[in-house]
């Protein structure tokens, strides 16, 4: 990535520190360690590799050099929005396929944090927060998107297919100009998180609706159904076949089509 061409590009926006790496182990921890030393809200790290990036439940999130767009974001939620915290994962997604659906293809959020395309996982959003007793210090939003083809990892590490920005366009996106896209994105919606109108766009764009899903939890059995909606606080609400409405929380929870 050509540092000044980044600096130049998102220099318009009220962002706070920006760092730029090479590589790095995984841009949330930098952004985690980052933030325990008061960097200012909007602060973004980016990297071009990273060699130990993350998922959750410490899946791994695969970057390989020159291929994907991979940085993090702390957000330091102000008091007006910390009510609505569990909203901040659907204000990341949104700001991601808001921006891929610029570039053309249909870009649609697999609740809770992955954006497809045709049903692929072309990016992932890792959400992290640091807790000062009651009191949320930070969240650390991560986000990995496959630009290049190169960046799709190889079909055994998969659980869910994949895609890429190149496969999809038939040309790759530029990185620096999606990224800020994405910034802009994210600062523009912010503005709006606790309204009825934030929840509806969110909604609006949830992959697989229509389709029968199913969606495995760590505590509870499975649920299958179809997609419903949202509840205020971001919760997926699932018709169940008895046609009872099961509503899945944000958590560790893993959402697939059912074939
Ligand atoms: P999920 O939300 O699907 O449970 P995570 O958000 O935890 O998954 O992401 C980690 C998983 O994503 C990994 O286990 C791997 O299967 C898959 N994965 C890793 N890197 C990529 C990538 N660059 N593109 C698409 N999928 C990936």
């Amino acid at each position: 990535m050509n540092l000044n061409e980044l600096k130049k590009s998102l220099s318009r926006l009220p962002l706070g520190d920006v760092r730029y790496f090479e590589t790095i182990g995984s841009t949330n921890d930098e952004a985690l360690a980052w933030a325990a030393d008061d960097t200012p809200d909007l602060s973004v790290v980016i990297a071009d590799e990273q060699t130990a990036g993350r998922g959750r439940l410490n899946r791994k999130w695969f970057t390989p050099r020159g291929t994907a767009l991979a940085f993090s974001i702390v957000l330091r939620p102000t008091v007006d929005e910390r009510p609505h915290l569990t909203r901040i994962v659907g204000l990341a997604a949104l700001a991601v396929a808001e921006s891929l659906r610029k570039h053309g293809p249909d870009a649609r959020i697999k609740w809770p944090n992955d954006i497809l395309i045709q049903n692929r996982k072309v990016c992932g959003i890792l959400i992290e927060s640091v807790w000062s007793g009651e009191d949320v210090d930070c969240v650390v939003i991560g986000v990995g998107i496959n630009v290049l083809e190169g960046s799709v990892p190889p079909g055994e590490m998969l659980q869910f297919p994949a895609t890429s920005l190149e496969a999809e366009l038939g040309q790759a996106a530029d990185r620096v100009e999606l990224l800020r896209d994405i910034l802009a994105s994210l600062i523009e919606l912010r503005t709006r998180l606790g309204t009825d109108e934030f929840l509806k766009q969110w909604e609006d764009l949830l992959a697989l609706q229509g389709e029968t899903v199913q969606v495995e939890t760590e505590k509870n059995p499975r649920v299958t159904g179809q997609i419903s909606g949202l509840d205020p606080d971001g919760s997926l609400k699932i018709r169940n076949e008895h046609g009872e409405i099961v509503t899945v929380r944000f958590g560790d929870v893993r959402l697939r089509p059912l074939a």
